[in-house]
């Protein structure tokens, strides 16, 4: 659970009681108030995001964190909040539940601390798909897996990774797999089936 290269997703769900060590807040804007959990990240993907967005403005870039750790009770909220206003069930079919764009509680790899939404100001800081046609949004997919982050849900993968396509959401990884998988285009899932 501890290793960077850990998969979290429907399948592979983590306990109640996992909490990260070393959460820390990284040096980069948030569009959160300040001593919100979601501020938070590990250590490791701290440092790697903080050098991403130094990057990203030495190119004239702006970007922003919006939501990185989140414990699971706030998941497990988020969740019951989401099928309700669907009008689902926890047993609603799988293909239902991946257009929800939010995850059961233990399947969020927010609680990993390793994942960060990150928006921008062309979208209002908003996490929608158009951010994937900002200047911002393209940078950040080119970039991101120089810096150990990968753009964990890519488009026309969603039936492998259980979820829909989230332009906002990358995952620290680690610098060499995140190269990896950017060169061979696998997602998590399918690099641990190797
Ligand atoms: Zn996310």
């Amino acid at each position: 659970m501890s290793s960077c290269s850990v998969l979290v997703n429907r399948e592979y769900r983590l306990p109640a009681s996992y909490i990260p060590k070393n959460l820390v807040e990284p040096s980069i804007p948030f569009d959160a108030p300040a001593g919100d959990p979601k501020r938070l990240l590990r250590k490791d993907a701290a440092k790697a995001v903080h050098a991403l967005f130094q990057r990203a403005k030495s190119c004239q870039i702006t970007l922003w964190g919006v939501s990185g750790y989140r414990p699971y009770s706030r998941q497990e909220e988020l969740y019951k909040a989401a099928l309700k206003k669907e009008n689902l069930t926890a047993d609603s079919p799988p293909e239902e539940l991946c257009k929800l764009l939010v995850a059961p509680p233990g399947a969020s790899e927010h609680q990993t601390g390793l994942a960060l939404d990150v928006s921008c100001p062309d979208v209002a800081f908003d996490l929608v798909e158009e951010f994937a046609e900002t200047q911002a949004g393209k940078w950040l997919k080119a970039y991101a897996p120089l810096y150990g982050f990968v753009i964990r849900y890519p488009k026309g993968k969603e039936a492998v990774t259980g979820y829909a396509y989230e332009p906002w959401h990358i995952r620290y990884v680690s610098k060499s797999l995140a190269l990896y998988l950017s060169l061979t285009g696998l997602t998590l899932e399918e690099y641990h089936r190797i």
